[in-house]
């Protein structure tokens, strides 16, 4: 038996999804990372320490997420991992692209993380390095097996868009005996890199609702724990705004911190830190559109990539769309 379920919204838990610098040894071409708009500071331990301090008095049931550019670039990431678990956070996640610098994996334990996730964004090097770079789905690979050999515990991602969709069907095969834990499907946001690009990175609705779902299944039954955007509410469905029942918060250098991710190429964060304090900013921003009430469901998808919807004949919306944090996941036993 496996458990499918919808991951509801909950404000007794929060997720930091920590930015602690922007610097990357890549140039992937959906990169949602925008240094003007998120600066180009890399934080030191001292402010690490202060920001992580900032969240967990909010919010002391709280998921933290290492995130960059790469964070294995940041020179401190092992003592600022190991201070968060000192703090108590209910679970810490180091994203990665898989070069692991620094020697992550010889300065941290299994104790110190529960995840260390990897981004691999095609089943082949073809696919994975025309987006990601070359040699990436080697480093990828590499880096996954060397943490899966030491004892942590791993995760992957897999960012859905025009130009991998098609490899998604061969992934359930190719991560079976990779000792991965969790398999996580996103799919592509129409901000930072892909905003400009001239190419076909959305996919339709059909093709997403036939390809995902199945693959989804097919990975879960291999053993691994599955989670995917649910994107396409079905008729009757509640639509709910992330920024108003949930506790997400998107930290980055420059002291932005956003609620919802689909605002952050734009100057509309709900809060900043500014001398190591959380404050709400006062100009308009994102909170004023999470109340917006709009047929189409959620308010920043209608106005950064309305491709996503298709209108009837009548002019309504075929189908709401969901807030792009609500996820869908299959736990198999
Ligand atoms: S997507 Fe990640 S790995 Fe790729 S360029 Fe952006 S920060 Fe670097
Ligand atoms: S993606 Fe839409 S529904 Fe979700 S937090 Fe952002 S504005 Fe709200």
């Amino acid at each position: 038996m496996m458990q499918r379920r919808t991951v509801a919204f909950s404000k007794d838990s929060s997720n930091l999804f920590f930015h602690i610098l922007t610097k990357c040894n890549l140039r992937c071409k959906h990169c949602y990372i925008n240094r003007d708009e998120h600066g180009r500071e890399t934080l030191d331990i001292g402010t690490i320490k202060a920001w992580l301090a900032l969240f967990l008095d909010r919010a002391p049931d709280t998921n933290l997420i290492f995130l960059g550019g790469e964070p294995t670039l940041h020179p401190d990431l092992a003592p600022a991992v190991r201070a968060a678990r000192q703090m108590g956070f209910s679970s810490i996640t180091i994203d990665t692209n898989g070069y692991l610098f620094h020697d992550i994996l010889e300065k941290i334990t299994p104790e110190d993380v529960d995840f260390i996730s990897f981004s691999l964004d095609g089943a082949t090097p073809a696919t994975n390095d025309a987006i990601r770079g070359k040699g990436c789905y080697d480093a990828c690979i590499a880096g996954v097996k060397r943490a899966v050999a030491k004892g942590f515990s791993t995760s992957m991602i897999y960012t859905v868009s025009g130009a991998n969709i098609h490899e998604l069907h061969l992934m359930p095969a190719m991560v079976k005996d990779l000792g991965i834990d969790r398999f996580f499907i996103q799919v592509v946001g129409i901000r930072g890199e892909s905003a400009g690009a001239n190419n076909d990175l959305q996919v339709t609705r059909e093709r997403w609702l036939e390809t995902v779902p199945l693959v989804a299944e097919q990975i879960a039954e291999t053993g691994i724990t599955v989670t995917w955007p649910k994107v396409f509410l079905n008729p009757g469905e509640v639509f709910e705004c992330a920024g108003i029942v949930a506790d997400n918060y998107f930290v980055f250098p420059n002291g932005r911190v956003y609620r919802c991710p689909l605002c952050e190429d734009y100057p509309v964060h709900g809060l900043e830190i500014r001398d190591n304090q959380l404050i709400p900013t006062t100009t308009l921003n994102e909170t004023a559109f999470f109340k917006l009430t709009i047929p189409e469901g959620c308010v920043m998808n209608k106005l950064v990539q309305p491709g996503n919807i298709t209108y009837g004949p009548d002019g309504r919306p075929e189908q709401k769309i969901a807030c792009c944090m609500l996820k869908q996941e299959i736990v198999p036993d």
